[in-house]
């Protein structure tokens, strides 16, 4: 049973950051001193809009882009919709029967959105990972052709961390473009916070990204949309975020997020060897209590896999039941995404692998973040040892 005095260990950063301190009191004055609405002209109108402006200078920068190549969205999912249903609805007129190629473990607001595109006669192809969660890029290559409008892939997997070639696979279709087609859109939500994204030096036409996974509030996320790319908006009314995305901004969570961004581009390379180390001895530590564990993905010592994120498998116990096991203990960790976690469904991610659901069902998530410590992880271990 959990001990009310005992403190609590959040091993589910992939699914939602604290807020820092530095984005916490950057958006602090927008709540109820700069309260205006970024579209009035008055001073307060004017104030508003500058934070916005000032955010929005800060972002292009972090992903090396200009700053009207950025629209700011309520979320990761909302810009992945507009990545997505844009691309299909502005190519529409040029190819009758357009395909979008998505990879078998994007999350859920690219492979719903892509189904649900079929409504628009669209044709989705899914292209397979490797047992590592490498995309099969041959088969990338073969399935692009003059019908294809979007490639959509992500940066890294939210589950088990997998890193893709982002390079690489903007090569391949850049090699098969014709007249700017196919687009390539990547959801960067995940990697951001320890890789360079710059969206040049990367290849992509636009590119997704979260403020709640980087220590910002929730509520913001953007879409990098490539200068001199026409998007059709999909949300219309008084034609903010240069009319690609009207409705009045969420001033504060913008400031929020921006303050969030500088913040953590200039720590990547620090925390990302701070969390290995710690990862590695949750690892460890895990293998030596439980010893059928099995890492899902690839062996995360090859650089392939986020420094925070461990996958585990549990032969003998359902994630279900060990996830309230180890809630009881004070341990907070995850099946699958967390927009899933409520669903009984096994992650599709792990059957992506070539794993059984059955494995699937017994597999939990831990990802690490900024606040975790060596004490955190000792003690967790200390906690697991009791739990099995
Ligand atoms: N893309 C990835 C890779 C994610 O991990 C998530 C959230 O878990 C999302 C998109 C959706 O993000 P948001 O919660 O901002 O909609």
């Amino acid at each position: 049973m959990q001990n009310n005095s005992q403190k609590r260990i959040y091993f589910d950063y992939a699914a939602g950051t604290p807020v820092s301190d530095a984005a916490l009191k950057a958006m602090q004055p927008y709540f109820s001193e700069k309260y205006g609405n970024p579209s009035s002209l008055h001073l307060f109108g004017q104030e508003a809009q500058a934070a916005i402006d000032n955010a929005r200078e800060v972002i292009s920068q972090a992903i090396g882009a200009d700053f009207r190549e950025i629209v700011f969205t309520a979320s990761a999912t909302e810009a992945n919709n507009i990545a997505l249903r844009s691309a299909v609805i502005a190519l529409k007129e040029k190819i009758s029967k357009p395909k979008i190629i998505v990879s078998s473990i994007e999350h859920e607001s690219i492979l719903k959105t892509a189904e649900d595109l079929k409504k628009w006669n669209c044709e989705v192809v899914v292209i397979p990972v490797h047992e590592n969660g490498a995309i099969d890029l041959k088969k990338l290559e073969e399935e692009i052709d003059e019908n294809t409008v979007l490639v959509s892939m992500m940066y890294a997997n939210n589950e088990i961390g997998v890193i893709e070639p982002i390079q690489d696979i903007a090569e391949i279709i850049k090699a098969k473009k014709k007249n700017n087609v196919p687009l390539f859109h990547v959801d960067a939500v995940q990697a951001f916070q320890f890789f360079d994204c710059d969206a040049r030096k990367l290849g992509v036409d636009m590119m997704t990204l979260s403020s709640h996974k980087i220590y910002g509030p929730k509520g913001a996320g953007a879409l990098y949309v490539r200068s001199g790319l026409k998007i059709d908006p999909q949300i219309t009314g008084g034609g903010q975020e240069f009319g690609m995305r009207s409705g009045t901004e969420n001033v504060p969570a913008i400031v929020g997020f921006a303050a969030a961004a500088s913040e953590i581009i200039k720590k990547r390379s620090e925390n990302a060897a701070r969390l290995q180390e710690l990862k590695e001895m949750l690892w460890k530590g895990i293998h030596e209590i439980y010893r059928a564990a099995e890492i899902n993905g690839g062996e995360f010592k090859n650089g392939n896999i986020l420094p925070n994120i461990l996958n585990i498998y549990f032969p003998n116990h359902l994630s279900s039941d060990l996830l309230v096991r180890f809630d009881e203990a004070g341990i907070m960790a995850s099946a699958g995404s967390a927009c899933s976690m409520r669903s009984i469904e096994p992650s599709y991610v792990i059957q992506a692998l070539g794993h059984s659901k059955e494995r699937a069902k017994r597999s939990i998530r831990f990802s690490l973040g900024a606040p975790t410590t060596k004490e955190e992880v000792k003690e967790a271990l200390s906690r697991l040892e009791q739990v099995f």
